[in-house]
């Protein structure tokens, strides 16, 4: 019998994963906040996934924190800034050889967890696919993509990307997989503040390419600053073709503004701003946006962290 996957939150990526995983016969649990949503989640029939407009609902195991099972193998697909306290809530029921895949965006929460169990093995992960919530239970698979899958301190692949395969979950080990994650934060670093100021989709930040070239010049800094030279490489020519090439989208942190919820701002151009200020480095630019988009935050009634 192979290892319980066990997932925590059943937002858009936790069901992504563990809809996939449950069709394809590997067993699964979905952790869920407390009583009051395990009680609506067994009003349901399962977890619904919605894949180019064809909805299948799987009748995943749903739990609360305090369940005694013990846990093995942890997908933690909250937000950044809830992954730490939910995490928490679980401790006493981590095994001792215990595994945990970081989804989360941005960086920041994944030190933070992998110093809160330090013996824990934890496994970063950096994803382009896409998916939101049009309902309780109810997630619509929105973007194909690939998910890199690393661990900074081990390169030695975990046993489990079998499960992923059969799955269908593309994904791919990666030896570099704090390159891929400062890149990908650079990229949301010189996108998604700017269409939040300029209440704007991606395409139009065209308008601003010398706001763009200058941010993205203070992000190669930064990025040699914190040893990521790769990361560094040819950046402003992928933020442009990222622009481009998702010229009618709105950006994740534009639709968390927009609908009123709590954006990652701390993980994001947050901590790198964090990273200038702890290695001396002055980049007015990067941190007058967040400045202005703090402003913006706090205008808007939304946390500022
Ligand atoms: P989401 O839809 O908001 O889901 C987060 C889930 O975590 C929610 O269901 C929430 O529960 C649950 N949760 C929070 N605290 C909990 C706790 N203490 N115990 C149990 N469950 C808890 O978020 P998401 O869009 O899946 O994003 C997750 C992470 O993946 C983020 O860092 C995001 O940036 C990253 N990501 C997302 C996408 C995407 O397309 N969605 C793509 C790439 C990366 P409730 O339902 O009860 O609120």
């Amino acid at each position: 019998m192979s290892t319980t996957w066990h997932i925590l939150g059943a937002g858009s990526l936790g069901t992504l994963w563990a809809a996939r995983l449950a069709r394809a016969g590997v067993p699964v649990r979905l952790i869920l906040r407390d009583k009051v949503r395990l009680a609506s989640y067994q009003a349901a029939p399962g977890l619904t996934l919605v894949e180019q407009g064809v909805a299948h609902t799987y009748p995943v195991i749903g739990e609360t924190p305090d369940s005694p099972q013990p846990i093995r193998r942890l997908l933690v697909a909250c937000k950044a800034y809830d992954a730490q306290s939910a995490i928490a809530q679980l401790q006493h029921r981590l095994a001792p050889d215990v595994e945990l895949i970081l989804l989360q965006n941005g960086l920041g929460s994944q030190d933070a967890v992998a110093a809160q169990l330090p013996q824990a093995r934890c496994i970063f992960a950096s994803s382009t696919e896409g998916a939101f919530r049009d309902g309780d239970w109810r997630v619509v698979f929105a973007g194909h993509g690939y998910t890199w899958l690393g661990d900074a301190s081990h390169p030695t692949p975990a046993l489990w990307l079998d499960d992923l395969q059969a799955a269908g979950i593309p994904h791919e080990w990666s030896t570099d997989i704090l390159t891929r994650l400062w890149r990908k934060l650079a990229l949301n670093c010189a996108i998604n503040p700017l269409t939040v100021l300029y209440q704007c989709r991606n395409g139009e930040l065209q308008a601003h390419q010398c706001e763009v070239a200058t941010l993205c010049a203070e992000l190669a800094q930064l990025l040699e600053y914190c040893g990521q030279p790769a990361a560094a490489a040819d950046l402003q020519h992928e933020v442009e073709r990222v622009i481009h090439a998702t010229a009618a989208n709105y950006s994740s942190m534009y639709q968390d503004v927009a609908n009123a919820r709590r954006t990652e701002i701390s993980y994001l151009l947050g901590y790198a701003c964090q990273a200038a200020t702890r290695h001396q480095l002055n980049l007015p630019h990067l941190q007058q946006l967040q400045v202005r988009l703090v402003e913006q935050l706090l205008a808007r009634g939304l946390p500022h962290d």
